[in-house]
């Protein structure tokens, strides 16, 4: 049920909380600034105050911000989205920084030293490739949870000489949960002690068929260390990317989530975002969870200042009022006032919500304490 606080509604007409308090006293109601009462209850107390109560409903806020559909004919080819998951020390970090080196020419090596969180890469095939380069199962749980997919393929890395771990098997449950296709990568074939075949093997009792075993599960041996294999790795996605007829619309304002987000002393909050359909431009306004900007900046994964940035598109965006969260939802908006209309009410839902758990807290310590 919508709940507000005292405090919240006081603030909102402008009148002193203590007012409030009395009314809900006259109603037989004993109340403190923190509590929250129900949407129906706030609308009798400003009425009674002489205010005209106009109720905004999360839909009426949200409508038409995301997943308005497009035509298919409007439909694009677009990049994959690559998320790198395995157990810990298996070489997510290596294989990322080695695949992202390899692609680096002569001359943007300068480009390397930034880091944004997620960069593309192009394919032997010519086939441009995004990697999030934030491997680990939290951040992909974290953007989960908040309805943010991301990924459209997920790339295993077991180690050959270490087998099947416990986080090589969430990491096939986090594929499965999110319907996305796994890419098994064999890595560290280099050691002397590698075993993929084992590999092969221990997957199979986690359903997972690689196809050397007749399944359907593309799989590569690999080496980060020695850069063994790394472009047919890229080819193997390409392939899975095929597969799956990944496409978009380029042209409509663009929509995408933030990868992660920070406040940068120089440049003041910074999120790097992923387009996922539309064309983000420099000017346009944008919102993310309870935050807005006028975009002032895009830079590429390269260090690169750039106009625009298209469907599965990796860009740092600058001009932020403040700094979004990771898993935040990004949405082109018409003007200034929409951006902040939907912010302030974002703002208060997510204030609200905390004032409603803070205060659930102290009942139940309460509780605890009489
Ligand atoms: P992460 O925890 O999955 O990100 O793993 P790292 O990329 O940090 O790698 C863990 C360790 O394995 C490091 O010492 C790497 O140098 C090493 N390593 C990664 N890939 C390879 C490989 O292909 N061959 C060998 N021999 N060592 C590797
Ligand atoms: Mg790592």
């Amino acid at each position: 049920p919508e709940v507000i606080t005292i405090q919240e509604l006081a603030n909102r007409m402008a009148e002193r909380a203590v007012d409030v308090i009395k009314l809900l006293m006259k109603q037989g109601q004993m109340a403190k600034i923190t509590d929250t009462i129900d949407a129906d209850t706030a609308q009798l107390i400003a009425e009674e105050l002489g205010h005209t109560v106009k109720r905004v409903s999360e839909a009426d806020v949200e409508e038409g911000l995301f997943d308005v559909a497009d035509a298919s004919e409007d439909l694009e080819p677009r990049p994959p989205v690559v998320t790198i998951m395995g157990h810990v020390d298996h070489g997510k970090t290596s294989l990322l920084d080695a695949i992202r080196h390899a692609n680096v020419v002569a001359g943007e090596a300068g480009g390397i030293t930034q880091h944004i969180g997620a960069y593309q890469v192009t394919a032997p095939s010519g086939a441009k490739i995004t990697f999030i380069d934030t491997p680990g199962h939290a951040a992909f749980t974290a953007m989960r949870a908040r309805g943010a997919k991301v990924t459209d393929v997920v790339v295993l890395v077991v180690a050959a000489d270490d087998g099947v771990m416990p986080q090589t098997v969430e990491a096939i449950q986090h594929a499965k949960a999110a319907k996305v296709p796994l890419i098994v990568a064999i890595n560290k074939i280099d050691k002397p002690d590698a075993k993929p075949e084992r590999v092969r093997t221990e997957l199979l009792q986690h359903e997972v068929q690689v196809e050397t075993f007749g399944g359907e599960t593309l799989e590569v041996e690999v080496s980060a260390k020695q850069k063994t294999n790394l472009d047919k790795l890229l080819d193997v996605i390409g392939l899975q990317s095929e597969i799956l007829e990944l496409k978009a619309n380029p042209n409509r304002p663009a929509e995408g989530t933030v990868i992660e987000a920070k406040l940068d002393r120089g440049r003041g909050p910074v999120a790097t975002v992923l387009v996922q359909r539309g064309t983000l431009k420099v000017g346009d306004i944008v919102v993310a969870g309870a935050e807005w900007g006028r975009v002032r900046a895009l830079v590429s994964d390269t260090g690169k200042t750039i106009d625009t940035a298209g469907p599965s598109v990796p860009v740092e965006v600058l001009g932020f009022n403040g700094t979004p969260e990771a898993g935040d939802r990004l949405a082109v908006v018409e003007n200034e006032s929409r951006a902040r209309e939907v912010t302030d009410y974002r703002a208060r839902q997510k204030r609200e919500k905390q004032a409603a758990r803070a205060s659930g807290m102290r009942g139940s310590l309460e509780q605890m304490m009489s």
